[in-house]
């Protein structure tokens, strides 16, 4: 990867690219300004370009023309529908699992209170003190609800020592006990990108009789998952991250069919019923993953997830993991050669196994240094308190943006010293 003069080149990188056998699915997005580096895909994906026709045919047709008969001509299903393309897809799981609906903080709610359920005479939830806030706040809430506790995992200042090493199976076996119903877990760290030992992790809960929620916000759209394979209970996850859905796009729940009959939502709807238009005195839960919907669900934003899980399952989640190694090793290999000697130093596991798709950078000057390259349009984003988070997307990063980033953050460094 070097050239002559010992300084990773161009070139190289554009090698890369003409080799990349998912290069195309960059001409599928809407990308107005070429000459932005864009490494925040893990935070906002990019606008895939057939959305903007798919939502204005929701609009015009199916809400313009058709009005409320569209809640019949498919609208109803679609929750289900497009659950299911995301769930063979991504997930590694058989149709009926995966509904589409609400957010990841809402939806962690719902499951956190559903596992509670399936566990009566347990209070304890197990979580992670460097989880994601929403996570942390919603777990401590619904332990605040139940009367029970969240036992936490990790060092007392996780702000200050990023969960560099992925959770592991043994970590967790020792916090849990006969008191703990659920464990809440990503699966990969927002900040590291650390992957947790899913299959050991899983297991050793089941062993201990409790139950396990996975949040695949990072995960899902970067690295190929089995929630069946691994006998997994429970997955939340969000669809405006790799998923390309579009901000505020739905999140989506996840549920084992052999919990299907005994979970119940703690935030029992309409959308959830049995017989939606019954409007019956009492709440008769739906059969299967469908009673985990509350309210009315946006035809509009479900269309925009379709078009971004399309995408996904056309190019494969093994090419998708293969490009995203092939790109976080890239920007590691950049990151020793021209950032390592300015103070800058890797906050993602070094072994390409234990890493999702971004690569964080820990410097003193991180802030300064984001806004910097913000301004000089290479996007990548800041993290409390001193990560720079390079987010790659395999369907729209360029080993070339790689390069031009990461290069433009040099010349920072090296402007600084
Ligand atoms: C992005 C993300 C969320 C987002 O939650 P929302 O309620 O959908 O905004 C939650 N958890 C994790 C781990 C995330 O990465």
């Amino acid at each position: 990867m070097t050239s002559s003069t010992g300084a990773p080149s161009r070139l190289h990188a554009e090698q890369l690219d003409a080799a990349d056998p998912l290069a195309s699915f960059r001409l599928r997005f809407t990308i107005p300004d070429p000459t932005v580096v864009y490494l925040d895909g893990n935070s906002l994906g990019r606008l895939p370009a057939a959305t903007s026709g798919r939502v204005a045919d929701v609009v015009g047709d199916e809400w313009g023309e058709r009005l409320i008969r569209s809640w019949d001509e498919g609208w109803m299903d679609l929750p289900l529908e497009v659950g299911d393309r995301l769930g063979a897809a991504l997930l590694g799981a058989s149709p009926g699992q995966t509904v589409v609906c609400d957010n990841v903080t809402v939806n962690t709610f719902k499951l956190l209170h559903a596992a509670l359920d399936l566990r009566p005479g347990r209070s304890t939830i197990v979580a992670h003190r460097g989880e994601f806030p929403t996570d942390r706040y919603v777990a401590a809430e619904v332990a605040r609800q139940r009367g029970g506790a969240v036992d936490w995992l990790g060092p007392l200042d996780p702000g200050a020592a990023a969960q560099v090493d992925p959770v592991t199976a043994s970590q967790v076996a020792g916090a849990l006990s006969d008191d703990v119903a659920v464990v809440l877990l990503s699966v990969v760290d927002y900040r590291s990108a650390a992957i947790a030992e899913v299959a050991g992790i899983t297991r050793a809960a089941h062993d201990a009789g409790a139950l396990v929620v996975w949040d695949c916000s990072h995960a899902a759209g970067s690295i190929p998952l089995d929630l069946d394979g691994v006998g997994a209970d429970f997955a939340v996850g969000c669809s405006y991250k790799y998923l390309n859905g579009g901000p505020g796009a739905p999140a989506w729940i996840w549920a084992a069919g052999r919990h299907h009959d005994a979970m119940r939502n703690p935030v029992p709807g309409w959308m959830g019923h049995d017989d939606v238009f019954a409007m019956g005195a009492e709440y008769v839960p739906a059969a299967g993953v469908r009673r985990f919907l509350t309210g009315t669900p946006s035809a509009i934003a479900l269309a925009a997830v379709d078009v971004g899980v399309g995408l996904l399952a056309e190019a494969g989640m093994e090419a998708v993991r293969a490009k995203s190694v092939a790109l976080t090793s890239y920007a590691v290999d950049l990151a020793d050669a021209w950032l390592a000697r300015h103070g800058a130093s890797l906050a993602s596991p070094r072994d390409p196994a234990q890493r999702g798709s971004h690569v964080t950078l820990r410097h003193s000057e991180a802030r300064a240094l984001t806004q910097a390259l913000t301004d000089r349009g290479v996007i990548p984003d800041f993290r409390n308190p001193d990560g720079i988070r390079i987010g790659l997307a395999p369907l729209t990063t360029r080993f070339t943006d790689v390069h031009d980033g990461i290069a433009s953050l040099a010349a920072l460094l090296d402007a600084l010293s």
